[in-house]
């Protein structure tokens, strides 16, 4: 290697990318323009909800979904501890409070069966909904979800960040993808740089309910509306419009959205690059099964691997032993309830065991489509070189 670094993740942005945004860029709309309905229905299409809001990033559309599901002051909500802030954040901005559900050891998504005994334990109508995430692009058996959601009158916001592309099959047999709509109430995609696809800053909403929908819309643009059945006074005239509520402007821009449809022409190409990036890193530690645990995949599911995260005794100084040959393995994530925002806000105290114990060891390996063979052989080298000292 010569000096170079290797990142845990990283964008991939072509010519033909680059041609597009140009394009756009010379077209009459820098804002609201053609390509962003455009973007929205290649997304939804690709994921097989019905309807898709484009956002501004991620983090936007996680509050946008927590507004129009109703979130007031005081609403308990159950959130996963191993996720990035945004995903209890939402919650909070509403002034609902954060409850954090344990994890499975294996798969490091929010574990049903703790879920289960929280909701039992408590009075019906104690909570008012969960925030699972498709950890690490491991998706979420979301029928399972759903059956407890409907028995205890809960809403499902699906954080699948990491997972466009990624599924699960049901009972029945059928794929069903992160983000689909047909369990979750509405999920939650990002376009930041490091995830599957990049706009620079976006993120999408999806959902099957088309009353979510026109929320998730008016939210989006400060509670205004010019639609002719919506108007509450109906002949004012061309120019009218109503603040019907207290909104948002979290748009995204044309151009970004034409970034995204010419990115999402590759999504697939980059989930099989990185399918086989994780297969070869499985195989190579293979040998070492008592000293690094590889990712766990179960047959049922289709893992769209935004990371490829290993567990190992002495993470700290592999963390730092890789750094120092120029490999940036990053952890993810420091859990939430241990966090001085949170342990301020209902979780000083609070003892999630798996979760935790997960925290101690986990490293995610270089994982993006761009990663060369070379790149990866010089990773697994070092990885071996310090398992061996
Ligand atoms: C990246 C990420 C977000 C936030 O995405 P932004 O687009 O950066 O706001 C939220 N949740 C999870 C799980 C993420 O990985």
């Amino acid at each position: 290697m010569t000096g170079k670094t290797i990142p845990y993740g990283r964008q991939h942005i072509t010519e033909e990318d680059i041609a597009t945004v140009v394009e756009t860029l010379k077209s009459d709309y820098l804002t609201q323009g053609p390509r962003i309905p455009e973007f929205e229905r290649a997304f939804a299409d690709y994921v097989g909800a019905k309807y898709a809001v484009a956002v501004n990033n991620a983090t936007a559309g996680l509050h946008l979904s927590a507004v129009a599901l109703g979130v007031k002051p005081g609403d308990k909500v159950i959130v996963t501890p191993i996720t990035f802030a945004a995903s209890g954040n939402c919650i909070r901005y509403c002034g609902g409070e954060v409850v954090f559900c344990d994890i499975e050891k294996d798969t490091y998504v929010m574990d049903a069966v703790k879920l289960e005994e929280m909701l039992a334990a408590a009075p019906q109508g104690t909570y008012k909904g969960i925030v699972p995430v498709d950890f690490g692009g491991y998706p979420v058996n979301l029928e399972k979800f759903r059956a407890l959601a409907d028995k205890y009158g809960l809403w499902i916001l699906e954080d699948a960040c990491h997972a466009p592309g990624g599924y699960f099959i049901d009972k029945r047999g059928m794929q069903q993808r992160c983000g689909n709509g047909h369990f979750a109430d509405v999920a939650v995609f990002s376009f930041h740089p490091v995830k599957h696809i990049a706009t620079g800053e976006g993120g999408m909403v999806t959902t099957d309910n088309k009353e979510l929908y026109d929320a998730l819309c008016l939210y989006r643009t400060h509670g205004i509306t010019k639609n002719p059945d919506a108007l509450q006074k109906k002949e004012e005239g061309g120019w009218y419009y109503e603040m019907q509520e207290l909104g948002y402007n979290y748009r995204i821009t044309d151009f970004q959205a034409a970034l995204g449809i010419s990115q999402l022409k590759r999504a697939e190409k980059g989930l099989q690059r990185r399918q086989r990036i994780a297969t070869r890193y499985t195989e190579a530690f293979a040998p070492y099964a008592e000293k690094i645990r590889c990712p766990f995949v179960e047959e049922k599911i289709f893992h769209a691997y935004h990371l490829y995260i290993i567990q190992v005794e002495n993470r700290r100084s592999l963390y730092d032993f890789l750094r120092a040959n120029g490999v940036y393995a990053q952890v993810h994530y420091v859990p939430l309830h241990t966090m001085p925002y949170y342990r301020e806000h209902g979780s000083a105290g609070v003892s999630l065991p798996v979760a935790e114990s997960y925290y101690e060891h986990c490293l995610s390996l270089p994982m993006f489509p761009t990663l060369t063979d070379e790149e990866q052989e010089y990773v697994i080298e070092k990885v071996l070189a310090f398992i061996g000292k």
